[in-house]
């Protein structure tokens, strides 16, 4: 039997030396509980009201201007400004005190989901049923798509050039649209024998639309012409307006609290909005920093952040070129490249936490986890670290400390065994830029589904942190 002292110095050493995770409920005040939950309850509203990365930027400009951002191309007065980017991404920044040739602080996250588009020939009708084709963006699992309730959003683009902003299936009295699932009493050969991933294929993601007939029973195409005269009736639509329309499909449903306690929050999008909303809450907080800060909102990221609202285009680097004739400096070649690479970054994205249903496919030791808190993400990639922006011990020492300091509760996370899968973020491309960039954001369970999970005591967790990011020194 070890003596009472050795028993005390076992456990003095243990409480100083070992790393201890902490359930975030476990450190919080009455207090602090209670803005949890006030958060959450404003972050739902948030999910509900921007489900694509065109109503998330339409959320944002309207946030930044009731707490007096400005746009950066109107007007150059006062210390707080946006800029959009063809209305899929956005970014927000307060000048400090600091001259911008010193480095920025900057919390990128992006505004896509996974989900299905629909095509641009779409409309069909097969069998006396009217059909809209779709194409998934971004990492599925098809089989979530089929027997639910889907919600069109998206802008079309008309003949004579008028705009039309589409929100179908939100409303309790709209309409919604689904794509049919085969039943179990026939699914023996085409699904239930076949591989997982081949049992539901892409192209028979389309969705169920009418099956009321055009009255002239000698018309061909009856139930897509019946649709045709409808959408031109309502819409002033014809045929060829899907040729320049983005239409998402996205679930029908609203985010809800889960759980007895209700501690847990389920929505569909909450990668990457939750760090969004999280990074949004963060700025707005900030009236006259040291350091100039930034909240960046990009687009594309779940399907390799191309395209020129992505996190590879160079919108940011003009966005920085603007803030330097904002805040009066004199502009000399190469501020621009100088500011970003003293730029300091989170990379702000969402990682999957421990499934207690797959545990087989995490390592428990370094798994995130829902409740932890904050999840530092070091590397991302696949492989041996293939395509990650792997964060250096120096900038991963100044975030912890900083985050202990402050109190914000964190902990790391990878994205699976070392052999078993993995995936990417946008801090590779900000990295190029040669500034300091880490993954930091919410752990999720049922990530990529149409009905993801968050705690409520990390997404908290999230916002602290991105403030204390803005705020230290
Ligand atoms: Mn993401
Ligand atoms: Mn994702």
């Amino acid at each position: 039997m070890p003596t009472k002292k050795v028993k005390e110095k076992t456990e003095e050493l243990s409480k100083r030396l070992t790393l201890k995770n902490e359930l975030v409920w476990d450190k919080l005040g009455v207090k602090e509980r209670k803005e949890v939950f006030s958060f959450a309850e404003n972050y739902k509203e948030f999910l509900d009201r921007a489900k694509t990365e065109r109503e998330a930027v339409n959320e944002i400009i309207n946030f930044a201007r009731k707490n007096d951002f400005r746009d950066i191309n109107d007007s150059l007065e006062g210390n707080k400004f946006f800029k959009v980017n063809r209305n899929k991404g956005i970014a927000l920044a307060v000048l400090g005190e600091k001259p911008l040739t010193e480095g920025v602080r900057i919390v990128c996250s992006h505004l896509d989901s996974p989900r299905l588009d629909l095509k641009q020939n779409p409309l069909y009708e097969k069998t006396d049923l009217a059909f809209l084709k779709t194409h998934y963006y971004g990492g599925i699992k098809k089989y979530h798509w089929v027997s639910r309730s889907l919600a069109l959003h998206g802008k079309i683009v008309k003949k004579d050039g008028t705009e039309l902003d589409l929100k179908i299936g939100e409303n309790p009295d709209d309409p919604v649209f689904t794509i049919t699932d085969l039943l179990p009493h026939l699914a023996k050969k085409v699904q239930f024998e076949k591989k997982f991933s081949e049992a539901i294929i892409g192209e028979n993601l389309n969705l169920l639309s009418g099956s009321i007939p055009f009255p002239d029973q000698e018309a061909k195409e009856r139930m897509k012409l019946q649709i045709l005269e409808f959408l031109n009736n309502k819409y002033g639509l014809i045929e060829e307006d899907f040729v320049s329309a983005e239409i998402e499909i996205v679930p029908a449903e609203k985010a809800r609290d889960i759980g007895w306690d209700r501690s847990l929050i389920g929505a569909y999008g909450q990668d990457d909005r939750v760090c969004t909303y999280a990074s949004l809450e963060a700025i707005v907080n900030m009236n006259s920093p040291k350091t100039t800060v930034i909240s960046l909102f990009v687009d594309k990221e779940e399907i390799g952040s191309d395209g020129n609202t992505g996190a590879k285009s160079r919108f940011l680097e003009v966005f920085i070129d603007e803030l330097i004739d904002a805040g009066g400096m004199k502009k000399k070649v190469g501020d621009v490249r100088k500011i970003l690479w003293n730029a300091k970054a989170i990379s702000a994205d969402v990682n999957g936490a421990l499934d207690p249903d797959y545990e087989s496919v995490h390592e428990k030791r370094n798994a995130a986890r829902l409740g932890f808190g904050l999840c530092i993400t070091k590397f991302t990639g696949s492989g041996g670290k293939y395509s990650s922006s792997d964060a250096s011990a120096e900038y991963l020492g100044w975030i912890r400390n900083m985050f202990n300091k402050n109190k914000v509760i964190w902990q790391t996370g990878e994205l699976g065994k070392v052999d078993e899968g993995g995936g990417g973020t946008i801090a590779k491309y900000l990295a190029s830029y040669g500034m300091e960039i880490v993954d930091c954001g919410t752990s999720l369970l049922g990530m990529h589904s149409p009905f993801e999970v968050s705690s409520k005591a990390d997404v908290y967790m999230t916002y602290r942190g991105y403030e204390t990011f803005f705020m230290e020194d």
